[in-house]
């Protein structure tokens, strides 16, 4: 593990591997970013336990195809207690997995509530906005809370108004949605790179836009990510040559990247 100061962080993102069965367009994840075992996922949790951090989120890649046992690593970190998350495109999210992962929160994608230009954001997932629909049904019945990510990109920033009014819905319905995070889309990673000139917008649309949103006062947290890459509150730890790399630090040295399918 390198020596790199990670104090202040509140957050650890644990991204397990980098592969996914879903081609996002705008996704920033790097094929380079290899697999962890969860002997250095252990190490990592108890580094941030002495760092003092408080939360971890397992991502990827997509966590729930890591071919280790996630259950057993959010088992680890809920017994050095730190709060589990698990950032994940949903597909895999069915109730069984709910209830075996057993984490304290869902992180989950939305990127339109119109489900053609969703699924054709996820790389033409034909399936996919209603897979997460159901998700967020199941999740606000059974009062599991969830954060929700959008990346803001040309296609959808115009109509970041429907998913706010969708996601009010769903509170009042009773989902216990903990935050919406808004990540502005970044030209970068095995999709994010291919498709910069389709969907890049500037820093000055972003802020616009979700400023718009941050005005109307949510009942729940609103984060705007203009580099997702980058946050006081969060470091990163991933993997590459089986050599684990921690910290922003490192990232814009190394212009590396990570996905929380958020
Ligand atoms: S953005 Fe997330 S869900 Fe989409 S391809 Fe990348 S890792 Fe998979």
């Amino acid at each position: 593990m390198p020596d790199i100061d990670i104090q202040h962080r509140r957050v650890g993102v644990i991204m397990l591997h980098g592969s996914c069965s879903m081609s996002c367009l705008f996704c920033i994840t790097e094929n380079s970013i290899t697999e962890m075992s969860p002997e250095q996922v252990k190490t990592i949790l108890k580094l941030m336990k002495e760092q003092e951090m408080e939360s971890v989120v397992f991502g990827g890649g997509e966590p729930l195809q890591w071919n280790h046992s996630l259950s057993d690593s959010i088992k680890l970190a809920k017994s050095m207690r730190l709060h589990t998350q698990v950032g994940t495109n949903g597909v895999g999210l069915n109730p069984d997995v709910i209830q075996n992962l057993n984490a304290d929160r869902y992180v989950l994608p939305m990127d339109s509530i119109n489900p053609q230009i969703h699924n054709y954001l996820r790389g033409g997932f034909r399936k996919h906005y209603d897979i997460i629909k159901k998700r967020l049904r199941y999740l606000t019945e059974i009062g599991v809370p969830f954060t929700i990510s959008t990346v803001v990109c040309r296609i959808n920033l115009d109509m970041l108004n429907e998913i706010t009014a969708f996601l009010l819905h769903l509170w009042e319905k009773g989902a216990r949605i903990h935050a919406w995070h808004l990540y502005r889309f970044l030209p970068m990673g095995r999709g994010g790179l291919k498709n910069a000139s389709m969907l890049h917008i500037t820093k000055d649309e972003y802020f616009e836009k979700t400023e718009e949103i941050k005005q109307r006062g949510m009942p729940f947290l609103v984060y705007r990510r203009p580099n997702m890459q980058l946050s006081k509150e969060v470091d990163f730890f991933w993997a590459e040559a089986g050599e684990v790399k921690v910290g922003s630090q490192v990232w814009e040295k190394k212009n590396s990247t990570y996905c929380l399918c958020e």
